[in-house]
C-alpha cells in the first residue's frame, strides 16, 4: 500500500476519516504501513485555539511553476543511461580511461554542467574540485576525489548558500571492487541527475540566494567527496542555510512489486549531529528535540513542495538516514549546517551495492531499466520548489530569543532584522508541543520585537520572514535569552 492517488494521477490527502481506516487495516494487519507523522495528517488535525490563523502551505508562484514545467523527464533519463553506461564509476576505478570509469564520468558531467552554465550570463561557474585523499577507510592508496560543483551566484544575497548533491561514484558487492561493473542507475546516477537537470534550468534564471548544485565522489567508501565540498564552503566563511542529498531517488517499486510513485521520503535529524554540550544543556531546559535546524527545514520542503506542480508528498522520516546508515547530507550536519536526505519510498537491495548477475532467474544488480525516470522527474520537482523557494525568500531569521529577563505567563520572542532589500517583515508561528507541524501564524509586521499572550511553557514558538511577494523563510526556534 501506500499511494494515495486519485484516477486523474494527482495524489490527495487522505481525509480523516480515511486516515483513521488505513491505521486501523494497517494495524489489524500489523504491517508496517507509511501513514504515521504525516504532514497530510497533521494538517487534518484540529488547530487549537488561541492567537493567529491556521497555518497553511505556501503555493507555487508563476515563476516556479514555469521553472518546475521545464524539468525534463527525457533527459533525466538520457543522464542515468549515460552514466550508468561508464561500466563503473567506482572511486578507485580508472581516472584516465575516457570510455570506463569514474574519470570518464567526471569529464562528461564536468563537460554538461559547462554547457548548461553557458546559458547563465556568468551567473554559473562550474568547476573540478579536487584533493588527495590520503590511504584511509576503504581508501587503500592516496586517490584523487573529484566533485564537480555548479555555483548560480545569487544576486542580492550571493554569501547565503543552499546545496544539493548526488553522489556520482558507484560500487559493485564488494565495497573495494574496482573493475566490475558497477552501473549504480539508482545508487546514484538518479541523484546526479536531479542536479544536472536542476542546474540546466536555473542556468537560466537570476536568484536572489547563491545555489550549489554538486556531483560529489567517494560517498561509498565513507562520505569523502561531499566531505571536501562542507569543508571547502566552510573555509570559504559562507552561510550554509540548507542542504539536501539526493540519493537513490530512481525507483518507486519496492521488492514486493509495491508501488508508491507519488511520495519521497526525507529524512530529517532531531538532535543536531553538531550539538555541543552547552547546546545540549539549552534543549534539555527548553525542550527543542523536535526542533532542530534540520528539522525547520524539512517543514519548510512540506509547506512548498507538496503540492499538483510536484505531484509529490513529501513523508519525513524523524531520523537521520535509514537505520544505521549514512549519505552525503550528514557532512553538512557535521558541519552544523541544517541538511536532510531525500530517497524513494522503498527500497529494492537485490538493485543496489550488487554485482549485475542473473541467480535463480532473477536479475540482480543496479540497472537502469529498474528506474522509474517520471518518478525521478518529480523528485527533480520536489527539490526544484524547495531551492527556488529557499533562494528567492529571506533567510531564516537569526538571533531570534524568547525573553527570559522576567517571569511572565506570556511570550515576548526578539530577532535582528534581516538585511534582505525585499523584506517585508515577520510572522510568528506556534504549535501545540505534541504537534508535529507549526499549526497557527500571526504576521506581526516589519518589526523585531513581539509580545504573545501565550505561555512560552505550554506551546513552542518560532519566527519567519516574509518577503514583498509573499516568500517565506524557514522558520527559526527560538533560544532563551534577552
Ligand atoms: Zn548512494
Amino acid at each position: 500500500m501506500g499511494t494515495h492517488e486519485t484516477a486523474g494521477g494527482r495524489p490527495t490527502r487522505p481525509t480523516r476519516r480515511t486516515f483513521l481506516t488505513a491505521s486501523a487495516a494497517a494495524t489489524a494487519a500489523t504491517v508496517a504501513a507509511p501513514l504515521a507523522a504525516t504532514p497530510a495528517a497533521a494538517t487534518d488535525a484540529v488547530t487549537p485555539p488561541g492567537p493567529g490563523h491556521p497555518v497553511r502551505p505556501q503555493p507555487p508562484d508563476r515563476e516556479l511553476a514555469a521553472l518546475l514545467r521545464e524539468i525534463d523527464r527525457d533527459r533525466i533519463e538520457a543522464t542515468v543511461r549515460r552514466l550508468a553506461a561508464f561500466g563503473t564509476r567506482h572511486t578507485l576505478s580508472d581516472q584516465n580511461d575516457p570510455v570506463r570509469g569514474i574519470g570518464a564520468a567526471r569529464d562528461w558531467i564536468h563537460a554538461q554542467l559547462t554547457g548548461y552554465a553557458a546559458a547563465s550570463g556568468g551567473r554559473m561557474t562550474v568547476e573540478l574540485q579536487s584533493y588527495v585523499q590520503q590511504p584511509a577507510s576503504r581508501i587503500p592508496t592516496a586517490t584523487t576525489i573529484t566533485n564537480v560543483v555548479a555555483t548560480l551566484r545569487g544576486d542580492t544575497a550571493p554569501d547565503r548558500v543552499y546545496v544539493i548533491t548526488g553522489h556520482y561514484d558507484s560500487r559493485a558487492t564488494d565495497v573495494m571492487d574496482a573493475v566490475s561493473d558497477a552501473p549504480g542507475a539508482d545508487d546514484d546516477s538518479s541523484g546526479v541527475a536531479v542536479v544536472m537537470e536542476l542546474a540546466r534550468v536555473l542556468a537560466t534564471r537570476r536568484s536572489e540566494a547563491t545555489i550549489v548544485l554538486a556531483a560529489v565522489a567517494g560517498e561509498e567508501q565513507g562520505l569523502y567527496g561531499s566531505a571536501y565540498l562542507a569543508g571547502r564552503l566552510k573555509a570559504a566563511g559562507v552561510d550554509v542555510q540548507g542542504m539536501f542529498s539526493n540519493d537513490i531517488v530512481g525507483s518507486s517499486t519496492a521488492d514486493d512489486g509495491t508501488r508508491d510513485p507519488r511520495s519521497v521520503r526525507l529524512f530529517a535529524e532531531g538532535v543536531p549531529t553538531a550539538e555541543t554540550p552547552a547546546e545540549a544543556s539549552v534543549r534539555q531546559s527548553v525542550g527543542g528535540e523536535n526542533d532542530s535546524p534540520s528539522r525547520q527545514l524539512a517543514r519548510f520542503v512540506s509547506d512548498v513542495a507538496c503540492n499538483g506542480a510536484t505531484g509529490m508528498r513529501v513523508r519525513v522520516i524523524y531520523r537521520r538516514d535509514r537505520y544505521l546508515r549514512g549519505s552525503d547530507h550528514i557532512s553538512f550536519l557535521r558541519e552544523g549546517w541544517p541538511a536532510g536526505r531525500f530517497t524513494e519510498p522503498n527500497e529494492d537491495f537485490a538493485h543496489q551495492h550488487q554485482d549485475v548477475r542473473v541467480v535463480d532467474g532473477v536479475q540482480y544488480g543496479d540497472l537502469p531499466e529498474f528506474c522509474d525516470f517520471d518518478y525521478i522527474t518529480r523528485v527533480a520537482r520536489v527539490n526544484g520548489a524547495t531551492l527556488w523557494s529557499l533562494a528567492q525568500a529571506p533567510g531564516t531569521p537569526k538571533g531570534v530569543t524568547v525573553v527570559t529577563t522576567n517571569l511572565t505567563n506570556d511570550t515576548t520572542l526578539r530577532w535582528q532584522r534581516g538585511t534582505e532589500p525585499d523584506l517585508a517583515g515577520y510572522e510568528v508561528v506556534w504549535r501545540e508541543t505534541t504537534a508535529p507541524e507549526w499549526q497557527k501564524v500571526l504576521p506581526v509586521g516589519d518589526v523585531t520585537e513581539v509580545t504573545i499572550d501565550l505561555s512560552k511553557d505550554n506551546v513552542f514558538f518560532g519566527v519567519r520572514a516574509v518577503d514583498r511577494t509573499g516568500h517565506r523563510s524557514p522558520v527559526a526556534f527560538p533560544k532563551p535569552g534577552s
